[in-house]
């Protein structure tokens, strides 16, 4: 162990993360459309955007259980569910889940059963508050929110996963307060403008009011917020340690796909087990997220949390940008309920205590807008 390492790790609350962490386990992570069907069309969708649904016909039963077993062979423990919408496929989801650690992302519109899938963790999509929501993801007429919020209320699975449109940040606080009041912790997302939908979408120099409101949050629910102000600065600025992100430095990329291999060869750390599945289960794509999308446009945490756990080496200049990275670890982990689910939450607001002397948020306002 490096010695710069050990005497941070004299720090008895870091020890504490770091050895659970540690006692969890490395993670073998693949992300899978469990579907290419859904019940909603929302406006920026990466998935319908790209047409990722095409040609792309279910699995058969014993084709998915072949799926399960060769993964299985291959060693992975852990599968993030996308699509499509995963809660159209219950059984499906079952079985994924007695087989790995999951995670699954859920428009929440339809309440994915307890039965089954108990310890299941659920991300929730939230887009903003109830118009901007509707409008977005409910076609002006849905209220897809409203409805997410019964189906999941006082649910130890969900956490909302809330997608924050650059032009609305001045919704943040009220949509956080809903969702803390429905018993649901909050993990933010960044809006796409993949539909270049306009200056107020277009998440490009203009995360600054969403910084500064998620910053309140964590302030005002230290042990509801899911996301440390590092994270969330890193993912509005894209920027780790004077390195820009994009294809050339993301870590979650499919390792058999062809458009990679030039990527995978160029000295950046990545992960080399992931493998992204269309929703045949048998071909790959790029990346989770992306066919050939501009990266320019991608903000999503998800693999940000990847970029940032990938890169531990760069973290170890001080014990504060090791904090930031051990943070980051163990929030990943905790979301995933990998470790224990009520000792992560009493140590979330001693977590966001830790990684609150980032950056100073006029700095920050200066740099994204
Ligand atoms: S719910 Fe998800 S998969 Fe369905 S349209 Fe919306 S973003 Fe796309
Ligand atoms: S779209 Fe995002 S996740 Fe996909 S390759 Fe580009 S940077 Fe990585």
């Amino acid at each position: 162990m490096p010695e710069g390492l050990r005497a941070y790790l004299r720090d008895p609350f870091l020890a504490q993360l770091y050895q659970r962490v540690r006692a969890a386990g490395s993670m073998r992570s693949i992300s899978v459309d469990l579907t290419n069907a859904c019940n909603l069309r929302c406006q920026g969708c990466y998935y319908f955007s790209e047409g990722m649904d095409e040609g792309m016909d279910p699995p058969s039963d014993a084709e998915f259980e072949a799926f399960i077993q060769r993964e299985l062979d291959r060693g992975t423990n852990f599968v993030t569910v996308v699509g499509g919408e995963p809660s159209l496929q219950p059984d499906r989801l079952r079985a994924l889940h007695r087989h790995f650690n999951i995670n699954v992302a859920t428009n929440g519109l339809i309440r994915i059963p307890t039965d089954g899938m108990e310890t299941m963790p659920l991300g929730v999509a939230v887009w903003g508050a109830d118009s901007t929501d509707r409008d977005l993801r409910g076609g002006g007429k849905i209220d897809v929110f409203g409805q997410a919020l019964e189906n999941y209320r006082d649910d130890p699975r969900a956490f909302f996963y809330y997608t924050v449109v650059p032009g609305y940040a001045d919704e943040i606080e009220s949509v956080v307060a809903r969702c803390v009041e429905n018993g649901n912790p909050v993990l933010f997302n960044f809006y796409s403008d993949i539909d270049h939908l306009g200056p107020k979408f277009d998440g490009r120099n203009a995360f600054g009011p969403a910084l500064e409101a998620i910053d309140t949050v964590i302030n005002r629910y230290p042990d509801m917020i899911l996301l440390t102000r590092y994270l969330a600065e890193t993912v509005a600025t894209g920027l780790l340690y004077g390195q820009q992100w994009g294809h050339a430095v993301c870590t979650s990329l499919s390792i058999d796909h062809p458009v990679n291999q030039e990527r995978l060869e160029n000295g950046n750390p990545y992960n080399p087990h992931f493998k992204a599945y269309q929703a045949n289960l048998a071909d790959t794509r790029r990346c989770c997220t992306g066919i050939d999308r501009d990266c320019g446009t991608c903000f999503d945490v998800w693999e940000h949390f990847s970029w940032v756990m990938l890169n531990m080496r760069k973290h170890l200049g001080s014990q504060d940008e090791f904090t930031n990275w051990l943070t980051t670890m163990y929030l990943f982990y905790f979301i995933n309920r990998l470790v224990d689910v009520d000792e992560g939450r009493r140590w979330l607001p001693e977590i966001h205590a830790r990684t609150s002397r980032y950056r100073s948020i006029p700095e920050l306002l200066a740099s994204v807008g």
